[in-house]
């Protein structure tokens, strides 16, 4: 075993250190490669290219689960449930985050009240909150090069949670093989305000608080869902999205739940889809990047020439479509 990784006094991070500790499954180590990756300092950018490259042969071991849902349908209380009872089982879990509202805001819908305590307090549990103070599109990008740090680091599960409001879902559902809408049973129409893209994402939905008054109702809910799940081309190719119910607060149902997305892994794995998408995945985070870094880039150098060509195009004094050869056939 390696001395722990301690945070250098020298202001450079320490590329070598990091990776050892994170090879060795420290958690300082990886707490402090998740902030050197999270820095928007243009002089980290490079150390933290570095790290990716050293750790890439090292990931992609882990089952990745995105979930979702409205605030108060119980998502904390669901990963701490589900969080113990993997890490009772001997796996090691990561909790990342997706809140963009933590950029807007400053504050955070997920992140500021005291969560998972027990989970938290597990020594095979690492959780983590949202990066904050970048856009959504900054938010899952450290959030993506965060989940591969957490598999070089050795954990076998990893939760990306998210907030069900925006468009944060579709950021998670292209960070993760499964992924799960937490639901919970509404007074009327169990359908009324729900947004059928969310539905359309998920490889399961999960109807929360089946316990006490309202077990009943979160169990009509589910056969709700299973209705409509029926009717909806499903998101992962040969695997047909299910239902169930569970109750976090009493740890009823959760391992139901895990079954199932076990079983979803065996079964795309089997059928080869479960690699293919992962690789999908990596492609499209390739060209989304590409896209974000070749635009701000051009922006940033052609400022001046942008400026002028949009003030002709203003005074409607040229055309759109030359304005565009102009900016780009002068480079
Ligand atoms: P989040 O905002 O989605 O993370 O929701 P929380 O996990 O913070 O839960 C919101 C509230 O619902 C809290 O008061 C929880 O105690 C409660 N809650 C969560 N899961 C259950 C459950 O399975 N049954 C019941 N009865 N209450 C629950």
């Amino acid at each position: 075993m390696s001395a722990p990784y301690k945070p250098s006094r020298r202001r450079e991070p320490d590329v070598d250190a990091l990776v050892e500790g994170i090879l060795a499954g420290e958690r300082s180590a990886l707490a402090q490669a998740i902030t050197l990756v999270e820095s928007r300092a243009a002089r980290h950018r490079a150390y933290a290219g570095q790290l990716m490259q050293r750790i890439l042969p090292k990931t992609g071991g882990a089952l990745r689960v995105g979930l979702t849902g409205v605030p108060g349908a119980g998502k904390s209380t669901f990963i701490e449930a589900l969080g113990m009872l993997l890490c009772n089982r001997g796996k090691k879990v990561a909790v990342l985050a997706v809140d963009p509202s933590s950029s807007r805001t400053g504050g955070s819908i997920l992140g500021d009240k005291t969560r998972m305590e027990d989970l938290s307090r597990h020594e095979n549990a690492f959780i983590r909150p949202s990066p904050s103070g970048v856009s959504l599109g900054g938010v899952a990008a450290r959030t993506r090069e965060a989940l591969l740090l957490c598999e070089a680091a050795g954990y076998d599960v990893i939760i990306v949670e998210t907030v069900g409001v925006g468009q944060s879902e579709t950021a998670v559902r292209t960070m993760t093989d499964f992924f799960l809408l937490l639901q919970i049973a509404g007074a009327g129409d169990e359908l009324q305000g729900i947004k059928k893209g969310v539905i359309e994402l998920a490889d399961a939905i999960v109807v929360n608080k089946a316990d006490g008054d309202n077990r009943l109702r979160a169990d009509l809910a589910k056969v709700e869902y299973t209705k409509v799940l029926h009717f909806l081309h499903p998101f992962t190719p040969g695997w047909k999205p299910k239902a169930l119910s569970c109750s976090a607060l009493e740890s009823e149902g959760i391992e139901q739940v895990w079954a199932l997305v076990e079983k979803f892994r065996d079964d795309l794995t089997a059928s080869g889809v479960f690699e293919q998408r992962r690789s999908e995945q990596n492609v499209d985070w390739f060209r989304s990047l590409l896209q974000q870094n070749v635009m701000e880039r051009f922006t940033e150098k052609n400022a001046d020439r942008i400026h002028e060509i949009e003030a002709a195009v203003g005074q409607g004094t040229m055309p759109v479509s030359l304005a565009l050869d102009a900016l780009l056939d002068s480079r």
